[in-house]
């Protein structure tokens, strides 16, 4: 660690999977660390016995790897580092910020209905500690104690680098425990030795954590350590205003994969959250964002989760990706969608390239190709009804059965001929070109609405478009009768 690198992480605690939330936290940091050459540490905050799970850990972190949030340190577990925190409580209680405290958990509940019957809420610190001889007594005796952190008078200050000069009167803050009767120390103590070893600069977290900055800053100045910057980031809010929160339906991260949102796409409009740059601009790829994002521009004001935000920037990012990347990601969906298989992709890589290329300019998520697409894999598909009904008639019939054989003998199947083919024939029958384009994409794809026709055509190619045509005659024929 150099002297004056900026070293920033992100503690996610595995009680949930990524939400959005913490993941838009994550980006916040990552940037500032990319932007600054600094470090992006990953740490993971297992302290909680009752709440952890093992298993959403790897969820966690494939879900930052799926942001692209690539980290350089970690993921560290405070559950492996437990007997390091021990040698920072025995600092506090030897210099006299904090003690222990015999109380069982019988008398404090008592004490605490005590409190709430009476007028005077507050509790008296003393009567958490024992003279000098009752813990000399008690300890001789192996009474099982809790360490507290002995609260001073005054008040509790700093510097937030989103929300300003920050006060708290120390009276509303209870001498905390910062380590437990079983000996574990608790998650104010663990983050702010971590954060101390791990060498953090900026502590970049939501705004919920205001509370716990107010404990973490005494136990710094207890400890004689000077604390990092803090930046609280404001909170996102549903389109209700309620706190996004997963009891509520709100999604992982992950799921937003599963519906067909590029990362890109939420990366950028997880980052608008609660900042945006000087200008109106939206699309903002990584790279752009990395230069153009500012920490101490992030907004006090909670943001609000608008899906229909995502959706427009994820259009965008579809359509400036790649065709070939796209066609990557698109093709688990197509198989999952029963469509296709990964053999038959594999030497047909090309025709779904060129369907990505048809598409992309329509769809908003990945998974709307998958919806819009079924006709490129099967002949097997029904005519969508009222279009069917508006197109399908005894004249359609006769043009497609004429204009089949036209294509029947193009040589050249491609854009320019077919499109010279159709405008000749309609042409020679004095119809606008609209009564032959209508019934032939229904007849080719099932649908009224899709790509241009002739980029249609020329992708499903010349066989199959000349076989559907021709059933489409045969099925217009079998409905006259
Ligand atoms: N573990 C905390 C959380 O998941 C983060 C604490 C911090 O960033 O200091 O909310």
């Amino acid at each position: 660690m150099s002297d004056n690198e900026i070293r920033v992480r992100i503690a996610p605690s595995p009680s949930g999977y990524l939400h959005v939330g913490t993941a838009r936290t994550a980006i916040f940091n990552w940037l500032y660390a990319r932007q600054n050459g600094g470090k992006f540490i990953v740490r993971i905050e297992d302290t909680d016995q009752a709440r952890s799970q093992a298993e959403l850990v790897d969820p966690i972190l494939d879900a930052l790897k799926w942001l692209g949030l690539d980290w350089d340190e970690g993921p560290f577990f405070q559950s492996e580092r437990l007997e390091r925190y021990t040698p920072y409580v025995e600092k506090l209680i030897e210099n006299g910020h904090a003690y222990r405290c015999f109380k069982t958990p019988e008398e404090l509940e008592q004490k605490r209905q005590e409190l709430a019957e009476s007028k005077d809420q507050h509790l008296d610190k003393d009567w958490l500690k024992s003279s000098p001889e009752e813990e000399q007594r008690l300890l001789a005796s192996n009474t099982p104690y809790a360490v507290r952190l002995a609260v001073p008078d005054g008040e509790t200050a700093y510097d937030d680098v989103i929300l300003g000069h920050l006060v708290r009167q120390n009276a509303e803050i209870e001498d905390f425990v910062i380590c437990r009767s079983d000996g574990r120390a608790v998650y104010n103590l663990a983050v702010v030795a971590d954060d101390h070893e791990m060498g953090i600069t900026h502590v970049i977290r939501g705004n919920d954590h205001i509370t716990n900055t107010f404990k973490q800053i005494l136990l710094y100045r207890g400890l004689g350590i000077e604390p990092p910057k803090f930046a609280h980031v404001p909170l996102i809010l549903r389109p209700d205003k309620k706190k996004v929160s997963k009891r509520l339906g709100d999604k992982d991260v992950a799921e937003y994969g599963n519906e067909g949102i590029l990362p890109e796409g939420l990366f950028n409009f997880l980052c608008l959250l609660g900042w945006s740059p000087k200008d109106d601009r939206e699309y903002l790829p990584r790279e752009e964002l990395v230069r153009v994002f500012r920490l101490e521009n992030v907004n006090k004001a909670n943001p609000i989760f608008n899906e229909e935000k995502l959706l427009a920037l994820n259009r965008e990012y579809i359509k400036n990706t790649a065709d070939y990347r796209l066609a990557e990601l698109v093709a688990p969906l197509l198989v999952n969608a029963g469509y296709t298989t990964k053999y038959w992709l594999e030497t047909r890589w090309e025709y779904l390239r060129q369907i990505i290329g048809l598409l992309k300019e329509r769809c908003s998520r990945l998974t709307e190709f998958v919806e819009m697409s079924e006709y490129f894999f099967t002949d097997e598909f029904a005519y969508e009804e009222t279009a069917a009904h508006k197109n399908f008639n005894s004249e359609a019939a006769e043009r497609l059965t004429e204009l089949a054989a036209q294509f029947e003998a193009l040589d050249r199947f491609a854009k320019e001929e077919l499109e010279h083919v159709l405008t000749a024939y309609a042409e020679e029958l004095d119809i606008g070109k609209g009564k032959l384009i209508h019934p032939t994409r229904l007849a080719v794809s099932g649908v009224s609405k899709g790509p241009g026709l002739y980029d249609l055509l020329v992708t499903l190619g010349k066989e199959t478009v000349v076989k559907r045509m021709r059933k489409a005659v045969t099925f217009i024929e079998a409905y006259k009768e």
